[in-house]
């Protein structure tokens, strides 16, 4: 269905592309036939570093006419499989568009390229005061595939995802043709919003180039409690009380002790308390210090006092927040490390079902003897459960794992949850979005994708 690439393509592209920006063959490295999971493989036929946001357009308006398929791609650090490219042809690599374009005080808007890295994004606003606030795990994912994932992360729960913090995108159409979808204004009811559109839509109708990006004058104070629990259902059951209490917490992580052994084991460091079964990770922040004291210290009261906590650990200094945040950062990848291969449930569910979907975990770990971990974002329901293969056979873990991922997400609809709560659906979990959302839904988005790519050439065989 799709134009394979043949010698005048190669030719097109070189009249435009320099050479050490255009891979063929052999020079294609190995990271681009998959992302961070590797579930999904895929090589491409040739990739394409861009430069600018018109090599880009000049590459899609030529791969349109031709029927060549194309991928965008940031730093494929994606959990589904997004920016494999199924159907082989042109991936465009975004990374070498990172440049932050400016920083409009007055409007607190910042303008950047679609490759810069979510941790350049810190790291220059942050020394001057300003905040960017959604904090997806992955620090050094572009802002690009943040925006084309709508990534969540852990302080969702106060400031909600990207899509929350994004005023305007520079997107190429399919058709190649440039166009600025939205503006640097707080408000827009000017049509339907095209740019929300493209926010979470994974690459699948538009190319992000560049990013118009809403700060806020950066809290000074951070403050974190380590909130101990008898079983990590009891922690996760009492989150509804916290959110209730008039502690404007910034983010709710669960986690058991199982999980902490593997990130001590992964980063050689100890974790500041191991010694209970399951932790609740409470953070605040705010303005000045007597305004942060005053949450927290409502929020241990009312943990100690009112919700059988175990213990409440201030996490303050320097040091103790290190230990505690790289150790959460690092759960994926210790879960990862600690087995032969594994594959990811992020579904999303009400907060008050988060405790029986956890338990229900439990149960498929047992019912298929395999290991389950999970931990995540107790404080908005978006969880991340892994199915370790450990000492299966292959295909031995293949039939589990789908077996497992149908009951969880049958689990989650009937919870009144979602697929995916921020690592979207990609190649890996397509299979299962239809079921939830219904055929209707699926058609629209269809007729969705088809105005905006008739062809069908970007990111083909994504999403449904
Ligand atoms: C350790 C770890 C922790 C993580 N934690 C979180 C978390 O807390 N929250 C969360 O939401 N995710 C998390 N992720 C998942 C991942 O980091 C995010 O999905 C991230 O947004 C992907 O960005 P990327 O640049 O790596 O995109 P890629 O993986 O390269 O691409 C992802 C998708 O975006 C599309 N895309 C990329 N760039 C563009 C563009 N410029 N225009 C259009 N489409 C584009 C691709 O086609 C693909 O469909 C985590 C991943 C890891 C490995």
């Amino acid at each position: 269905m799709y134009k394979q690439i043949d010698k005048k393509d190669i030719e097109y592209f070189k009249t435009f592309i320099p050479q050490n920006c255009l891979l063929i063959g052999e020079e294609i490295a190995d990271d681009y036939s998959k992302d961070e999971l590797g579930t999904v493989k895929r090589f491409p036929e040739v990739v394409i570093k861009a430069q600018n946001t018109k090599e880009i357009s000049k590459v899609m308006k030529y791969c349109n006419e031709k029927i060549i398929s194309v991928t965008a791609r940031g730093s494929g650090t994606g959990l589904v499989g997004g920016c494999v490219p199924i159907e082989g042809g042109v991936v465009i690599d975004l990374t070498l568009m990172n440049k932050i374009i400016n920083f409009d005080q007055e409007n607190l808007v910042l303008e950047v390229e679609a490759g810069v890295l979510l941790m350049d994004i810190y790291s220059h606003i942050e020394p001057l005061g300003y905040f960017y606030a959604p904090d997806p795990g992955e620090k050094s994912a572009t802002i690009g595939g943040n925006i084309a994932t709508n990534a969540g992360g852990m302080r969702a729960v106060k400031y909600g995802v990207t899509r929350d913090w994004v005023l305007a995108l520079e997107v190429v159409l399919p058709n190649g043709e440039i166009t600025t979808m939205g503006r640097k204004v707080v408000k827009d009811t000017t049509g339907y919003s095209l740019k929300n559109l493209i926010i979470g839509s994974e690459g699948t109708l538009g190319i992000v180039t560049k990013a118009y990006l809403k700060l806020i004058p950066r809290p000074a104070k951070v403050m974190s409690l380590l909130v101990p629990f008898e079983t990590l259902e009891e922690g996760i059951n009492k989150v509804p009380q916290i959110l209730q209490s008039n502690t404007d917490p910034t983010a709710i992580e669960f986690f058991d002790r199982e999980t902490i052994i593997f990130a001590e084991t992964f980063l050689g460091k100890n974790f500041p308390d191991a010694n209970y079964q399951s932790y609740i990770l409470l953070t605040f922040d705010g303005f000045d210090e007597a305004d942060v004291k005053k949450k927290y210290e409502k929020a241990a009261d009312l943990c100690l006092n009112e919700l059988g906590a175990k213990d409440v650990l201030i996490v303050d200094t320097d040091e103790r927040k290190d230990d505690v945040w790289s150790a959460r950062g690092a759960f994926l990848e210790a879960i990862k490390a600690s087995t032969t291969q594994m594959d990811e449930c992020d579904v999303v569910v009400p907060r008050a079902k988060v405790s029986e979907f956890i338990h229900f975990t439990f149960e498929l770990a047992k019912k298929y003897n395999i290991r389950i971990p999970s931990f995540g974002h107790a404080g908005d329901g978006n969880l991340h459960i892994y199915i370790c293969r450990d000492d299966l056979e292959e295909e031995e873990f293949l039939r589990k794992l789908d077996l497992i991922f149908s009951e969880l997400f049958k689990k989650a609809k009937v919870s009144g949850g979602l697929v995916s709560g921020e690592h979207g659906i990609g190649y890996a979990k397509k299979a299962y979005i239809e079921d939830i959302l219904g055929k209707s839904q699926i058609e629209l988005m269809r007729g969705i994708k088809k105005v905006f790519d008739p062809n069908n050439i970007l990111n083909p065989g994504k999403i449904f």
